[in-house]
């Protein structure tokens, strides 16, 4: 017989989604208004004007698309790539393949500069890139890479696009609300993300934002968007300012709610703040990770806080670490990806997930388990190793 569905209590510190806060579990539970509701198209404005601030940008074409971070992606290619362009596509992680992916299904022609997964995109590579192919005409590039931890320059990246006359497309699914991300200041021209990792929301929704360059360029294609869905023309007369707000599709209402109540519980913190903390939490549970004699797999200066890629121990099996932790500890952390699959373990500090407690809960546990699939480490010494992180 099916009943209604209880899930437990799970902490979530993998790549996403990680734990929401209870604040935003509430607003989901409010009770749902029309999408044209006058009211409703208030805190649509609102929501705009939060998701601002959290990319500090003052584009207009600020909104969260009713789907999730794949289809920001995909909104920002179909929307500004047509059949024939020339896409330079940089590569230092899973995503960055899906990059590709979304360039080529457009028809388009993906440049790809290649980077070892686990570092940072290398920006005089992207220089030889556009060097080597005057036709280009766009620049895609992830600036966290959740598959492996790494963190992007994105302002260099961006400055050598524009150089080369160039628009930039920027994944910054990971990096909203967990590292510093300034959209308008490092010339993103279109960019977007996702709820559930750094924002401490629900899965399902990809906030863009897109300049005026980006704007005009769509504005001035030869050819329809191939997609009905995502053809930002019509989405916009649906979230424009101003706009008669047409019926375009509806809305996820308490989704939206759930979205606003996140992005004001960032502004109550503070972007640095946030920041920060990502940071603090990061050192913390290195210097447990140290303890363990665990290794994170990105150098220091190109590492991600929000996002830690270990190398999983020689003769510890990946899969049952994993299964134990969620079983008797309610823990999740994430598996590797693509080509580190069973060699890295990714352990998320991400928004709401991102907190003293939590560390204390993962170190304390990955030590328990260790010891009980015979790899001995020491319990004691990594708990006190974790705390002096936090001065204690
Ligand atoms: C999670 C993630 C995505 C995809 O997000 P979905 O919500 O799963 O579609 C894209 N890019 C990066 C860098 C991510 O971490």
């Amino acid at each position: 017989m099916i009943t209604s569905f209880h899930p437990p209590q799970r902490t979530l510190m993998g790549p996403g989604p990680s734990d929401v806060s209870p604040r935003v579990l509430s607003a989901l539970a409010r009770p749902t208004i029309g999408h044209l509701d006058p009211l409703f198209v208030q805190m649509m404005d609102e929501v705009k004007s939060l998701l601002q601030y959290a990319f500090q940008t003052k584009n207009t074409l600020t909104i969260p698309v009713s789907a999730p971070a794949s289809a920001g992606m995909e909104t920002c290619f179909v929307n500004l790539i047509e059949a024939g362009d020339t896409v330079i596509v940089c590569q230092n992680g899973v995503f960055g393949l899906r990059m590709q992916e979304n360039v080529e299904r457009c028809g388009a022609k993906a440049v790809l500069v290649q980077d070892d997964w686990g570092r940072a995109c290398d920006p005089q590579k992207l220089e030889d890139a556009l060097k080597a192919n005057p036709d280009a005409r766009f620049v895609a590039f992830v600036h966290a890479e959740t598959s492996t931890g790494a963190i992007t320059d994105a302002k260099t990246m961006c400055d050598i696009a524009h150089r080369y006359d160039c628009l930039t497309i920027v994944d910054a699914v990971t990096s909203l609300a967990g590292n510093p991300l300034y959209v308008d200041d490092w010339g993103m021209d279109a960019v977007y993300s996702g709820t559930q990792k750094c924002l401490s929301c629900i899965p399902g929704l990809s906030p863009v934002s897109f300049n005026n360059a980006a704007v005009e360029h769509i504005k001035q294609r030869k050819t329809n968007v191939q997609s009905w869905f995502l053809d930002l023309n019509l989405v916009m007369g649906y979230w424009g300012k101003g706009a008669k707000r047409a019926y375009h599709h509806t809305a996820p209402v308490n989704a939206l709610y759930a979205l606003h109540e996140s992005l004001l519980m960032l502004k109550e913190e503070g972007l640095n703040q946030a920041w920060d903390r990502h940071q603090i939490h990061h050192q913390a549970l290195k210097a447990g990770l140290d303890a363990l004699g665990l290794d994170l797999v990105v150098p220091e200066s190109e590492r991600l806080p929000q996002l830690n890629a270990v190398r999983i121990p020689d003769g510890v099996n990946d899969a049952q670490v994993r299964a134990i932790l969620l079983q008797d500890y309610q823990l999740e952390i994430g598996a590797g990806l693509g080509v580190m699959a069973g060699k890295v373990w990714r352990i998320g500090l991400m928004g709401y997930a991102c907190r003293k407690d939590n560390v204390l809960k993962c170190v304390s546990a990955l030590a328990e388990v260790l010891n009980r699939v015979q790899a001995p480490v020491a319990h004691k010494q990594t708990m006190a190793a974790t705390l002096a992180a936090y001065g204690e």
